[in-house]
């Protein structure tokens, strides 16, 4: 077979199991209600928890930042990549998750990308020596690449069973006697399949019994989690515990582009000397790094932001359960509606669109077998009235579909 065609015949595959991912292009500008094939419908399969990534505020200083600072710097950071603003926004991250200092990526994913193997893979004085790394088993994909580039001679890379600390402690105890060199425990703080959190507080413990560092992908915690949007840890009342903490800006914090790993002032120091992909690739352009600043400035500045999150997620949680839907409990803006057989989520998923709503279906292999869901995601950019309308056309269509009496 040629190259085509292998690709056309796995196409095939994909769409037969119906795990082929379609792509519904929108009309308008991201937001708590977008349009869709000509109509007006309400968003509930964003990241933009903030309602920032069309905010005024956000895009005026985009704009400010593109005319004052130009469109791009045609380059990576330590040759002529580096502005004054990328700094000005690197200090303002690690102000605001109280970390000494953070570095940024184009992507949170290539974030994750550099990490690891920048840890792992250098000797650091070390003729021989071996890391250990335990990950949840439901990481982000990020994370998982990421370690991937770890040498396998140096690494030992474990899982343990998802947000089980019972798992984690039986092989951290396992490996006390080990002659490790780094022990380092990686979670994401947000788990995007289910929208619960990762058990912060007994990490931290575990982690300072055994000797490890901690480091968490909060990328869907950052701007959402907690009572000011510091994140997970902040929820869980951890912050200042956790060594490394990455983050994205591609989500709540105005959802353009880019990640960084916040920390000591040593890991980012030595990140920027060892970081493959902050090395090697371009620095983020002018327009997102003054849009982010003034995201993170719209955070502290209004505390009715989060608030409204928060309340927003309340609400629709409540409402949603009221109406017969069965929830996967928790206070994340993830809600995950689970309706057991994938034809039933596609199907819903395209049915709600139709009524007004824009939502997306996870199935098999993404979830277990039998475990097919909607994954609802509440914005502080969703008016009730909005969200009002949503659970008018989930009665509807719920009722319609017999998921719902
Ligand atoms: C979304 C997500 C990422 C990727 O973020 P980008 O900045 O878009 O690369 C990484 N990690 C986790 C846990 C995520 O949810």
């Amino acid at each position: 077979m040629t190259a085509n065609e292998l690709f056309a015949a796995e196409l095939k595959r994909l769409e037969d199991s119906k795990t082929f991912k379609y792509e519904t292009a929108l009309e308008s500008a991201q937001g708590g209600v977008v349009q869709v094939n000509g109509k007006k419908v309400v968003m509930l399969a964003s990241n933009n928890y903030l309602g920032m990534s069309n905010h005024p505020v956000v895009r005026k200083a985009a704009i400010k930042g593109l005319t004052r600072f130009g469109y791009g710097l045609a380059s990576v950071r330590f040759l002529t990549g580096t502005q004054t603003i990328h700094l000005e926004l690197e200090k303002k991250i690690s102000k605001f998750l109280k970390t000494e200092d953070t570095i940024l990526f184009s992507s949170s994913f290539a974030a994750n990308v550099a990490f690891f193997s920048a840890i792992t893979n250098e000797k650091l004085g070390y003729e021989t020596y071996k890391d250990v790394i335990y990950s949840d088993r439901l990481n982000h994909a990020s994370i998982i690449d990421g370690q991937r580039l770890c040498k396998a001679e140096v690494v030992d890379r474990k899982i343990y069973n998802h947000a089980d600390m019972a798992d984690l402690e039986r092989q951290l105890e396992e490996d006390k006697g080990k002659d490790y060199r780094i022990r380092m425990i990686a979670t994401d703080g947000v788990f995007s399949m289910e929208g619960d959190l990762a058990p912060l507080p007994r990490i931290v413990e575990l982690a300072k019994r055994y000797g490890a560092v901690v480091f968490i992908d909060d990328a869907h915690g950052i701007g959402v989690c907690g009572k000011t949007g510091r994140g997970t840890a902040e929820h869980f009342g951890v912050l200042g515990q956790i060594d490394f903490i990455v983050g994205t800006l591609g989500k709540a914090i105005g959802g353009a582009a880019g990640g960084f790993i916040s920390g000591s002032r040593e890991m980012v120091t030595y990140m920027r000397q060892k970081g493959r992909p902050y090395i090697f690739s371009n620095s983020l352009p002018p327009s997102i790094v003054c849009g982010t600043m003034a995201a993170f400035d719209l955070l502290q500045k209004d505390k009715s932001i989060v608030r409204r999150l928060h309340d927003n997620t309340a609400y629709f949680r409540a409402e949603i359960v009221k109406l017969g839907f069965r929830i996967i409990d928790g206070t994340h803006p993830i809600v995950p509606i689970m309706l057991g057989e994938a034809s039933i989520a596609q199907d819903m998923s395209t049915r709600l669109l139709k009524a007004g709503v824009y939502i997306k279906g996870l199935w098999y292999p993404v979830v277990p077998k039998g475990e097919a869901r909607l994954r609802a995601q509440i914005s502080a950019g969703l008016t009730r009235s909005d969200i009002d309308r949503s659970l008018v056309a989930f009665k509807k269509v719920g009722k319609k579909m017999k998921v719902i009496g």
